[in-house]
């Protein structure tokens, strides 16, 4: 952990959601430079591959030089957590070897000059289904109130494979998906595009570390396979999905688009914001059972934008109400012998908490439809329009220090005709 009491000479890195603490990851290119890893602090963003090509870092340039952090993560934790290191001792006030350098002015760019990309190479996607509050609205809205909670529910992390073409960084439109929906249950199926576009406020976490066929991650061992975290927009078409998904689950109603913000926060920087998770009962099974805070306290919120009108937030909830956590979700998807891959993806699931405004889902929000969400141009919304603005963000607070994630950004376009 890098002390909360260490600062930057980067004048911009204080009181940003990216100070010295965070230093998170991402893949950035400008008009001078082909894509590669940089790594946020203040408005800035430092350029790895410069530093390892002067050699102020431990690190073969070539990895820096990379459309991915896929090979920097498989280089493993004891050697990223000590670039780490060396990233925060160059960027420590006192520390003048980056100003005073001969090649001063290639190892930083504005962040607003830069392209940011996906920052991750995604092998496979997989996303939970992990919030206890979530998992019971839906239940009371599309099933039984007396029994929202299916059976399975608090026994396993329920989880599925989605699909991992079709994730995008923050930023990148989409358009609004057509296929199947069923508007009038008395009648047959339709054509159509959707009707009750959502969003679902997700934390995602990538895997740093392989495993083999057969093995399986304790979860006393799973943080060392988690490199780090990012927010998740799982975008859902609702009418779609409604129609399709029994018996075997989230299909096309899903698959069209998922938006990922742009930097890959260490779990090493969220460490002190670890809190416990609520009690689980009925008791676990052996392999899911877990030591110590496994939650993380992160605020999230979500704005709805309308086309050149200002944002409202319309929901605030935080990754710590998960009721399966990471540790958790890592050890059953391993627990069959599933192997993991560098750059695999696992997303939380809606995280919603436990009074309204927190729910993390327009469906939630609006409860179905039943209660139209006000935004500030006066407008109502129970889903998202043509040309509305999606965005996430994520904070993670303590004694001064904001570890931020920046904006998961996203606009609905119009259905392609
Ligand atoms: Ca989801």
């Amino acid at each position: 952990m890098i002390s909360f009491d260490k600062k930057s000479w980067v004048a911009s890195a204080q009181g940003s959601i990216f100070p010295i603490q965070n230093l998170p990851y991402g893949i950035f290119s400008t008009a001078q430079k082909t894509p590669r890893i940089g790594v946020a602090i203040g408005d800035k963003i430092l350029d790895l591959y410069e530093l390892a090509l002067h050699q102020l870092i431990d690190l073969n340039p070539e990895i820096a030089n990379q459309n991915s952090i896929n090979s920097f993560m498989a280089l493993g934790k004891e050697k990223t957590n000590a670039i780490r290191l060396q990233i925060a001792s160059l960027l420590e006030m006192g520390n003048d070897l980056l100003t005073n350098h001969s090649n001063k002015a290639d190892f930083f760019v504005e962040m607003d000059q830069a392209k940011l990309h996906l920052p991750i190479k995604i092998g496979d996607y997989t996303d939970f289904y992990s919030s206890r509050q979530h998992a019971t609205n839906v239940g009371i809205m599309f099933r039984d109130p007396a029994n929202a909670l299916l059976p399975n529910w608090l026994h396993i992390p329920v989880g599925y494979h989605g699909r991992a073409s079709s994730i995008v960084v923050s930023g990148t439109p989409f358009h609004r998906p057509k296929g199947q929906i069923k508007p009038v249950e008395s009648e047959p199926p339709i054509y159509s595009e959707s009707k009750r576009m959502d969003f679902e406020l997700e934390v995602g976490f990538v895997v740093g570390q392989a495993t083999e066929l057969g093995q399986t991650v304790s979860t006393k061992d799973a943080e060392k396979y988690i490199f780090g975290l990012f927010l998740f927009n799982d975008l859902s078409a609702r009418d779609i999905q409604q129609w399709e998904y029994v018996p075997l689950g989230p299909f096309l109603g899903k698959n069209f688009a998922s938006v990922a913000s742009p930097w890959v926060v260490p779990i090493e920087a969220l460490d002190a914001f670890r809190v416990a998770g609520e009690d689980q009962n009925p008791k676990v099974l052996p392999y899911l059972e877990f030591e110590g805070a496994k939650n993380y306290n992160i605020e999230l919120e979500v704005a709805i934008a309308p086309e050149n009108q200002e944002e409202t937030v319309i929901c605030r909830s935080n990754f710590k109400y998960m009721y399966w956590n990471m540790c958790q979700q890592l050890a059953h998807h391993t627990v069959n012998g599933c192997n993991l891959n560098v750059g695999d993806v696992m997303a939380s699931g809606t995280i919603s908490g436990p009074e309204p405004h927190e729910f993390g889902s327009m469906l939630e929000l609006a409860w179905k439809g039943t209660k139209p969400i006000q935004l500030k141009d006066g407008t109502e919304r129970v889903f998202l329009k043509d040309n509305d603005t999606c965005i996430m963000r994520g904070f993670a607070k303590k004694d001064g220090v904001t570890i931020g994630f920046g904006d998961c950004t996203t606009k609905v376009l119009p259905a392609k005709s």
